[in-house]
């Protein structure tokens, strides 16, 4: 990469108009994307629960109420409306974000507020939203990545 070339941030895919939430929707974000190019930084897609190996369209999933620093700790699980467990998924589609951001020196991410995954100020127990991050947010902000949350428009 050479100092004209724009810096990397991540985005949550959906944020970027992928068809990867849960129920096959989008959460486009044109102010947000308008705004990096703006910036000039480059956004780079990323959806941790699709990376994960989970499917398009899939049932919905919230963090058991310990919270997602428990999550990653072995102490808390993923479970979805049905009750199976999907912490695996979540916990390796965190770890793949940030083996991203590593490998191509991502310091920043945006990522869509209020889900299991990405959710930066608040996520989901239940069909509640609760303060706290999502897994991948959580794992992010560990390794010293910053998070910004945003909310698109569901599409
Ligand atoms: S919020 Fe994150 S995990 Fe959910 S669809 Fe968007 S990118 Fe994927």
């Amino acid at each position: 990469m050479s100092a004209e070339d724009p810096k990397p941030v991540l985005v949550s895919a959906c944020l970027m108009g992928r068809h990867c939430r849960y129920d096959g929707r989008t959460n486009t974000d044109n102010p947000l994307l308008a705004r990096l190019e703006a910036e000039g930084l480059q956004a780079v897609p990323f959806c941790p629960e699709e990376e994960g190996g989970l499917d398009t369209p899939r049932p919905p999933a919230w963090i058991e109420t310990e919270g997602a620093e428990a999550v990653l700790e072995g102490r808390a699980r993923v479970l979805t409306d049905a009750g199976a467990d999907v912490t695996e998924a979540f916990v390796r589609g965190a770890q793949l974000a940030l083996a991203r951001c590593r490998e191509l020196g991502i310091r920043k991410a945006y990522l869509k507020e209020r889900s299991p995954s990405c959710g930066c100020l608040q996520t989901h127990v239940g069909s509640t939203a609760v303060a706290g991050p999502g897994v991948t947010a959580a794992l992010l902000r560990r390794a010293g990545i910053e998070t910004e949350g945003a909310e698109g428009r569901s599409t």
